[in-house]
């Protein structure tokens, strides 16, 4: 149990808080004293002033809280998300389960929602989001049209306003890879570019030809805009289109600023396919993301028979690779996953489970922290470093398996060393600490 945080501006330290080394930067730490499940888990002592994180050394006057009992991690960075989606699965009905079903279910009702019926959504996911812990969000919105022609649009920036000082929020104009072909691609990336947004595509089962991809690559470079995709979410034996994706990235030069979700496919590549596959994905620097309730939910799925074929990605090889992989949301409550909320830790302990990740949950914590959060562009965040914002959040628990399963209303979240995401409260409320 913590007392009471002391009213700002006075500095304090969380002493003795748990904290993944991964993410530690230039503090001293200590070994975690016994129990199971602490490997990559470490004490250290957090000083917190004038909003940012610092050395207790350099805090002689701050007032020390005993915070042995929780672990702090960074605010998380959740990577894809659809808020436009959002708990739409009242309104539209299931599907049949596959994507192509969902498209089909929720594709029309999109085209009768205005931007209050968007924006209601949003907000409700947004507060969920920030409660759970998360500090930085890419969301894609459905934009067949320009993008300032769409009410979802709209929305997502009314709500990026609402929530700035609390939520950093990323919109992602999505739409077929083909509307690079078409005459007003140069005004989508304009208009993409005004609203600090990022420049999304799908890219359909039969894959993209060289051409098209580069003609998208070309004008996101036009306006420096940071790309997105849907890619390979599909378990087709037809040729890896992550793949034409890397080979387009290295021939075009555009490194460094693509984000490629779902690559289902590359799962189910032979052996030295694989290799030589993940080797160009490597190089082209290419960032992964990894979406593990959406692809359980609606890949390999046949009337009447048990999945065999799981759809996930092959993160652990790329990870080998140094391929930055993220874990992300992907899509709640709605025709694509009709469970599920916006809690990115619980999305991770699924991640952990389905991908078997558990046995290095200190170097997977990364996922859902600094890779994203330097993804998105969030370079200062991801990390406990001296100077960062202490931007935190606080999980009653002594390991990875009291960490992974603690509902969001036990965490305290702090915004620039305050307790303040929703409640607007300035104190660390007592929970009950995790054994
Ligand atoms: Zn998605």
């Amino acid at each position: 149990m913590m007392r009471p945080l002391p009213a700002p501006p006075q500095p304090y330290v969380l002493q003795d808080v748990m904290v993944p080394i991964s993410l530690l930067r230039d503090f001293a730490s200590r070994p975690v004293e016994g129990g199971g499940m602490t490997d990559g888990l470490v004490m250290a002592d957090l000083g917190v002033a004038a909003g940012r994180l610092c050395h207790a050394s350099e805090l002689p006057d701050a007032i020390h809280v005993p915070a042995r009992g929780n672990v702090a991690l960074p605010r998380l960075a959740e990577a894809h998300v659809h808020l436009d989606k959002s708990e739409t699965i009242h309104e539209t009905g299931a599907g049949d389960g596959t994507l192509m079903g969902a498209i089909g279910t929720l594709g029309p009702a999109m085209h009768t929602w205005d931007v209050d019926h968007f924006r209601t959504r949003m907000t409700r996911a947004v507060d969920q989001a920030l409660t759970a812990g998360v500090g930085t969000m890419r969301s894609h919105i459905d934009c067949m049209l320009l993008p300032e022609d769409k009410p979802g649009w709209h929305a997502i920036k009314d709500v990026m306003s609402e929530y700035e000082g609390r939520m950093r929020i990323t919109p992602v104009a999505l739409a077929a890879l083909d509307r690079a072909m078409i005459d007003g691609f140069d005004t989508r990336c304009k208009q993409v570019a005004r609203a600090g947004g990022v420049l999304g595509a799908f890219i359909p089962p039969d894959g993209a030809a060289p051409e098209v991809l580069d003609r998208f690559l070309q004008g996101a470079a036009r306006y420096a805009l940071d790309v997105d995709f849907h890619v390979d979410e599909h378990l087709c034996d037809t040729p890896p289109a992550t793949l034409a994706l890397a080979e387009a990235v290295v021939r075009t030069g555009y490194e460094g600023r693509v984000l490629a979700g779902h690559a289902c496919r590359l799962g189910l590549l032979p052996a030295d396919d694989l290799d030589r596959a993940l080797d160009l994905i490597a190089q082209s620097g290419i960032a992964i993301a990894t979406l593990p309730r959406t692809n359980l939910y609606l890949q390999d799925r046949q009337q009447a028979r048990t999945p065999k074929q799981r759809g996930m990605a092959p993160v652990r090889e790329m990870s080998a690779r140094g391929v930055p992989i993220v874990i992300a949301t992907d899509n709640v409550r709605d025709a694509f996953f009709p469970f599920g909320n916006y809690d990115l830790l619980s999305v991770f302990a699924d991640a952990a489970y389905a991908l078997h990740l558990d046995h290095e949950l200190g170097h997977w914590i990364r996922s859902i922290t600094d890779i994203p959060a330097r993804v998105l562009g969030d370079t200062d965040g991801g990390l406990l470093a001296s100077g960062a914002p202490a931007d935190l959040l606080l999980v009653p628990a002594r390991n990875w398996s009291a960490l992974l399963t603690a509902p969001p209303q036990e965490r305290t979240v702090l915004i620039a060393g305050r307790d303040r995401a929703v409640g607007g409260m300035n104190t660390i409320t007592p929970k009950e600490i995790a054994l």
